[in-house]
């Protein structure tokens, strides 16, 4: 085709100006003259694309502008064969996708192996099947956890897709419980007729009973602290034991308090901060934990939270803190002193950690595992699947 060329009019001008207003390099006017103004924004439209800057729109300029005027979600996106779709919206895609630290090499708007491979990655991370399109499901997604990450620290998401490709065993992964307080430090405490209830004993028999479990089914658990230790660990040195122990998993253990005897309830926590920036593995796991422990003991649903405490903060693992009850609570306090109750705790707390390592599409529904088979496979050599 002969170029198109200043000096030119007609409808492929109009088409061209369209497109160059589109992307901000020409103000909104009306017009069907390839005038001066056009040119500049041809020319920088040639630098912003790497093309040879002639100022004249060949064959060449007009595939670039053709596939620029895509916004991106205007078309569904997929790795075609042989010949891969190009076009802006695949750039934005892919930016996108590079901020939240996925891999996608650069940004070069093409839907190549290495992009289509990225969104599988994230597909398989928000729970979508992982085939690699983008179209309006991704694409919402996309929108919905884009905020969450940008300014974030990317390696949350490669590390929840490390996590899942480790595959769903829990033979020889590393989990840390943190019973909370102790020493000096008693937590919340209830005087009950002639009983007095610390939080700090309690949790630490539920973290007790916690380590059997998760030992029984293969997993090298350490605690943060004993039953009775001289001194209280402050959070900052129990999330650095953590990580100088290459934990997968840290869990934290606590029950909360409340002057008004009718608060109850269970909270999970994980990192995150007021501006939507969260840890992607905590969160999933936070709610795991939240709902797997309403399901299995009915305490009060009082959902997962976003925290920067140290704790979750200094930790680089997957990191929750469980408000497992208000002891201050009548209610809460009666289950959580009889030690059948702890144990559904516990298998909740399990469960939560087995669905951690199940592919989003192969996980289970709430409630539904049966942590005493956990045991039985170790038991038989086997390998969790
Ligand atoms: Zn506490």
């Amino acid at each position: 085709m002969r170029p198109i060329r200043p000096g030119d009019r007609g409808p492929a001008v109009t088409e061209i100006r369209t497109v160059l207003t589109g992307l901000d390099l020409l103000p909104p006017s009306t017009g069907d003259e390839f005038d001066g103004a056009t040119e500049r924004a041809v020319r920088a439209f040639q630098q912003s694309r790497g093309l040879s800057i002639d100022g004249r729109v060949g064959a060449e300029t007009w595939r670039a502008l053709d596939a620029a005027r895509w916004r991106l979600g205007a078309r569904t996106l997929y790795h075609a064969v042989p010949e891969p779709l190009t076009g802006e919206d695949v750039r934005s895609l892919q930016e996108r996708l590079l901020e939240m630290g996925y891999d996608v090499g650069h940004a070069d708007a093409i839907y190549g192996i290495r992009t289509s491979r990225a969104v599988a990655q994230f597909q398989r991370e928000v729970g979508l099947k992982p085939d690699g399109s983008c179209g309006p499901h991704t694409m919402g997604a996309l929108r919905r956890l884009g905020r969450k990450v940008v300014g974030g620290r990317p390696q949350w998401l490669r590390e929840s897709d490390a996590i899942r490709q480790s595959g769903p065993t829990l033979v020889g992964r590393t989990v840390v419980i943190d019973p909370g307080h102790g020493g000096t430090d008693p937590g919340v405490v209830v005087p009950d007729g002639p009983l007095r209830w610390t939080e700090a004993d309690l949790v630490h028999d539920l973290a007790s009973r916690l380590e059997g479990r998760l030992a029984a089914a293969g997993v090298r658990v350490q605690l943060t602290r004993g039953p009775a230790p001289q001194t209280c660990l402050p959070d900052a040195d129990r999330a650095q034991l953590a990580n100088s122990l290459g934990a997968d998993v840290f869990i934290s253990l606590h029950t909360d308090e409340h002057a008004n005897p009718e608060a109850d309830g269970v909270a999970t926590y994980h990192y995150g901060t007021d501006n939507g920036v969260t840890s992607t593995t905590g969160e999933r796991l936070a709610g795991l934990v939240q709902r797997e422990i309403v399901a299995r003991t009915g305490l009060r649903d009082c959902r997962t939270h976003a925290k920067a405490w140290d704790l979750l903060r200094l930790t680089r693992m997957p990191a929750v803190r469980v408000e497992v009850g208000y002891l201050t609570s009548p209610r809460d306090r009666g289950r959580l002193v009889d030690p059948r109750f702890r144990d559904r705790v516990v298998e909740a707390i399990v469960a939560a950690v087995q669905r951690m390592y199940f592919p989003v599409e192969r996980d289970v529904p709430t409630g539904s595992i049966d942590v005493s088979e956990l045991r039985a496979v170790v038991a038989a050599g086997a390998v969790v699947d």
